[in-house]
């Protein structure tokens, strides 16, 4: 099948849904056609996603404490705000104490899971030691789950920050590519970060990977191949969200990616690797109020409300209008949308599968 014959009616439509509920697998000329889908037709995407999400990982709704301990970062990611040439953000990098003591405080709102992020930040990479320090404090004093989204280490580093008691890792491969990622990212390449994709499955972690849906000169053939890089690489967890044009980076003047396509990207993640956790994204649900329940719907099962304190979340501005309430206010909310919808809100640490 070319893509440029598909054309499918409705009726084919659910049966190529139900073929791929049973395979978990599209080939690439019908993932061009799927990622183009209409928001009519995309409904019963969502709907086959849904029925997948339900069967495999359940009703249940993980949710995840996200602190954002470093805006510090020496990246050129054209699109993030964090890059290292924005000098209109101040920057911060929180102390040990003031990260415990917020992992103390999620834990003491029922957070079971925690996610630590941060830019890219040099002082980690030359001071490994007190990155690993606060993460065994942690993981010793709270017996909490830890994921981990600091950027790229080498193999020795990763090894030790998941001895010291990260559980997973999380980082986005962006684009699958190669002469887009070097365009928005003039300091490294693709191979660089699949590289430490490597290394992480290697070292043992939970693997999360993921991408942008919208990045200016993305294709319906590039969202294709993200979606068939996802399944090659087989991760554990897959974090989706639209790019979101910052007025401090060099892509201000672009369009956001859409909703709609992000919702499709989420749908097809759930279809092609049926059992990984997938949250509905903050970056979605700035673009659209309604995006992280819409997300729900379409198989996503994890949430990750900001608990950072509030002096630190105006700084972590990766992309305009960021949602920014309280750390109670964000984890209420969470609660409420969850369970507007039906869904079981899961205070378990809510593991993603290990891949072999
Ligand atoms: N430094 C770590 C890394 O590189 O993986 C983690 C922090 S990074 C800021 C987290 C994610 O934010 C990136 O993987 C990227 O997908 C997303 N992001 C950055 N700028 C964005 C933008 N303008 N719109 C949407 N997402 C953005």
């Amino acid at each position: 099948m070319s893509s440029q014959q598909l054309r499918l009616s409705d009726e084919e439509l659910i049966q190529l849904c139900h073929r791929v509920e049973v395979s978990s697998s599209l080939s690439f000329e019908e993932l061009i056609y799927l990622v183009q889908l209409d928001e009519r037709q995309a409904q019963i995407l969502f709907a086959t996603a849904d029925r997948v999400r339900q069967r495999m990982v359940g009703d249940a709704v993980h949710l995840r404490g996200l602190i954002e301990f470093s805006n510090i970062c020496i990246r050129q990611c054209q699109y993030c705000g964090l890059y290292c040439r924005n000098n209109q953000v101040k920057r911060y990098r929180m102390k040990e104490d003031e990260i415990f003591a917020t992992a103390e405080h999620a834990v003491k709102m029922g957070y079971p899971s925690l996610v630590l992020q941060s830019g890219e930040d040099p002082f980690y990479n030359t001071h490994i030691e007190r990155l690993a320090g606060v993460i065994s404090r942690i993981k010793n004093e709270l017996k909490v789950a830890i994921t981990l989204s600091a950027g790229e280490f080498s193999k020795t580093d990763y090894q030790r920050l998941k001895d010291a008691g990260v559980d997973r890792y999380l980082l986005r491969f962006e684009t699958s590519d190669a002469k887009l990622y070097r365009e928005l990212h003039p300091d490294s390449q693709l191979d660089d970060r699949l590289q430490c994709l490597q290394y992480l499955a290697e070292t043992g972690y939970q693997v999360g990977t993921g991408f942008m849906v919208g990045l200016p000169r993305e294709t319906p053939e590039i969202f294709a191949n993200n979606l068939l890089l996802l399944k090659k690489l087989n991760v554990g967890m897959v974090g989706i969200g639209p790019f979101l044009p910052n007025q401090d980076t060099p892509l201000k003047g672009e369009a956001s990616g859409t909703s709609l396509g992000t919702l499709i990207a989420v749908a097809l993640t759930r279809l092609l690797l049926p059992d990984t956790n997938i949250p509905a994204t903050t970056a979605l649900g700035t673009l659209d109020k309604d995006g992280r329940i819409k997300a729900l719907q379409a198989g996503a099962n994890v949430m990750m409300p900001n608990v950072s304190p509030m002096e630190f979340r105006e700084l972590y501005k990766l992309y305009p209008n960021k949602l920014c309430v309280t750390a109670d206010q964000g984890r209420d909310t969470a609660i409420k949308l969850v369970e507007s919808i039906g869904r079981v809100v899961s205070f378990s640490a809510g593991h993603a599968p290990l891949r072999k």
